[in-house]
């Protein structure tokens, strides 16, 4: 662990990557995200779950499954 985003490893960032959605960070302007092409796939799909849940639930915060959904979804790209 060297703690320099931009030399994390794809276990490291994704670990982090739903909490940086969830928080409204711009996710795709991590340095990661601009080194790796993975993760790159990986956030655009996990951002297509989150909008959708924005437009499911626009008023409200999103459920937890929809995290749990996103979590899932990382646990299989990262297997
Ligand atoms: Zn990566």
């Amino acid at each position: 662990m060297t703690g320099d985003p931009g030399n994390m490893s794809c276990e490291e960032f994704q670990a982090q990557l739903s909490e940086l959605i969830g928080s409204g960070e711009d996710a795709a302007a991590h340095p990661h995200v601009q080194s790796c092409e993975r993760c790159r796939a990986l956030l655009s799909d996990l951002q297509t779950i989150a909008e959708a849940a924005r437009q499911l639930f626009p008023s409200a915060e999103p459920p937890d499954e929809v995290w749990t959904q996103i979590e899932s979804a990382i646990n299989r790209e990262g297997k």
